[in-house]
């Protein structure tokens, strides 16, 4: 009689929706106020993001292309047997496998991958994505590799479903404003290396007071009426 095996199929490995796929990915989220999906991050000087919320204007989980993904991993264990176990896979395990589906893997030069540890970013540190096309459509792994307290996670396959994929490289920005005057907003960028001053429309005001990232985020409050100010992530 021979020890009776377990046999792992692909879809132990598969998320149900795009919900649950990111709360895998931020299993430790920054808290946040209800329906805020920013806030300001006082104690380390910066503006903290939520990356449920974040990508999940962004990008639909996409259980089919994943299955593909999850598949090629447990097919490859004989080559590869490291890689053998889904939840082990990597960045560069899904490098290879991009590579093997299409020819046009990242997408245009510029758009090559998300890595909020190599540029500034508001993101929580640890989130990797690499983009690629399949099919003439858009799609993005999203992986976080480990980071303190965050759990590493394999590498997950999303569809982009918003209108440009650059929208996903808009972890660096943030705007500040105040619920109670009109006009105080603040359009930061580049993670902060960019603060300026704009009116509800957009415009920048001529002759604003200037202000650093660094005094925003050290005191964010209304220079008009000192009420706290509010942060939110990039829209588009
Ligand atoms: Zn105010």
């Amino acid at each position: 009689m021979s020890t009776p095996t377990i046999e792992m199929v692909a879809s132990d490995f598969l998320y149900d929706s795009t919900e649950e796929a990111l709360n895998e990915l931020f299993a430790a989220p920054p808290a946040m106020e209800p329906h805020a999906d920013a806030r300001f991050d006082k104690g380390n000087d910066t503006i903290i993001i939520d990356g449920v919320q974040f990508y999940a204007k962004r990008v639909d989980y996409h259980r089919e292309l994943d299955e593909k993904f999850v598949q090629w991993v447990m097919d490859s264990r004989q080559e590869y047997p490291v890689y053998g176990d889904p939840s082990s896979a990597d960045g560069e395990s899904l490098e290879v496998w991009a590579q093997s589906i299409t020819d046009k893997y990242l997408g245009s030069p510029y758009l090559s991958g998300i890595d909020t540890d190599g540029y500034e970013s508001f993101m929580p540190n640890g989130v990797k994505g690499q983009f690629f096309r399949y099919e003439d459509e858009m799609y993005v792994a999203l992986w976080q590799q480990c980071y303190g307290y965050r759990a590493r996670t394999r590498p997950m396959v999303f569809h982009v479903s918003c209108h440009e994929s650059s929208y996903l490289l808009d972890d660096d920005k943030a705007t500040a404003y105040c619920t109670e005057c009109e006009d105080v907003v603040f359009d930061i960028e580049s993670g902060g290396q960019h603060v300026k001053r704009i009116d509800r429309t957009g415009e920048e005001i001529d002759g604003a007071e200037e202000v650093s990232f660094d005094d925003l985020v050290a005191n964010p409050v209304c220079p008009n009426c000192q009420s706290d100010l509010r942060v939110e992530a990039a829209q588009f």
